[in-house]
């Protein structure tokens, strides 16, 4: 009996060690951010092949596809089924970018780089974790946030650089702040003659562990601060953002409609919001 109680109590610290690993890594959110979504046309060859709660886009192309984001580790086969249910072909991806290297966006692309023979295209702030999987320590959420699985065939893009594939050119922006590696891309999509300029700009939120505070860190306050200022300026003809609710996505499109989702203000909405959302945190810490 002495033997079997050791070895239940064993079992139980086991059980309770992995709840405390995974103290800090609540999803409460997930299986709500993985509810299906049927995918649809955004705007001439750019589609929305996400789950309904976070953002993944197909851009396709006659040479190759490009991908943006990968989601939840659980999304890689949403997206896979989303794609071909819009006739296309996941081994077409040629191509994967990302907007940041949170499990919720970056979760599921060492999956479906897997699925798709692509290559994986980031920043190299970003690069060093998708590399690794294991969160940065520079990362304003250390400490809450969940491993990746590790993605192999990366490279590297700078600020201002264009990445193709065939005719499909995209431009990464960097827009540090709610990561260090956050980046944002743009790229234009014509339909009928007429051409928009495609925006998908990164997370600008000020979340972080509960223990950080910006206040503490002026450098990342100066990145938001950037990242900001590049939102109010670019030219923003239809905005998506990894989570569609932070730009009233939903509320924009009506899906199977053929008109874009246009909105010529969102990015300076966006860059209004983020930086109410920073001077609000940043109250907040003086009051601890
Ligand atoms: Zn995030």
């Amino acid at each position: 009996v002495a033997k079997f109680v050791k070895n239940w109590s064993c079992i139980l610290g086991l059980v309770l060690g992995a709840t405390g690993l995974l103290r800090g890594q609540n999803c409460s959110q997930c299986a709500e951010w993985n509810k299906p979504q049927t995918p649809f046309r955004i705007y001439g060859n750019t589609y929305y092949v996400g789950p309904h709660g976070l953002s993944s886009v197909l851009i396709t192309g006659p040479e190759g596809d490009v991908l943006i984001d990968g989601d939840l580790a659980e999304s890689a086969a949403v997206i896979a089924g989303n794609i071909r249910a819009l006739g296309f072909k996941v081994e077409d991806v040629k191509l994967i970018l990302n907007s940041h290297v949170h499990s919720d966006h970056a979760g599921g692309l060492a999956a479906l780089q897997r699925m798709s023979g692509a290559r994986v295209l980031a920043s190299a702030a970003s690069g060093a974790v998708l590399k690794n999987g294991r969160p940065g320590r520079d990362d304003p959420q250390f400490g809450e946030l969940r491993a990746i699985a590790p993605v192999h065939r990366l490279g590297v893009v700078r600020d201002g650089e264009t990445v193709r594939v065939g005719p499909i050119a995209l431009t990464a922006h960097l827009t540090p702040g709610h990561t260090p590696g956050g980046t944002s891309w743009t790229w234009r999509t014509c339909e009928g003659g007429r051409c928009e300029q495609m925006v998908y700009a990164d997370s600008v939120t000020a979340v972080s562990a509960t223990r950080y505070k910006f206040s503490q860190h002026p450098e990342v306050q100066a990145q938001f601060a950037r990242s900001f200022a590049w939102l109010d300026a670019v030219p923003c003809d239809v905005l998506i953002t990894p989570h569609p609710d932070a730009s009233d996505f939903w509320e924009r499109t009506d899906v199977g409609r053929r008109e874009p989702v246009v909105d010529a203000g969102g990015c300076r909405k966006l860059a209004e919001e983020g930086r109410e959302g920073l001077k609000r945190r940043l109250g907040e810490e003086r009051g601890r």
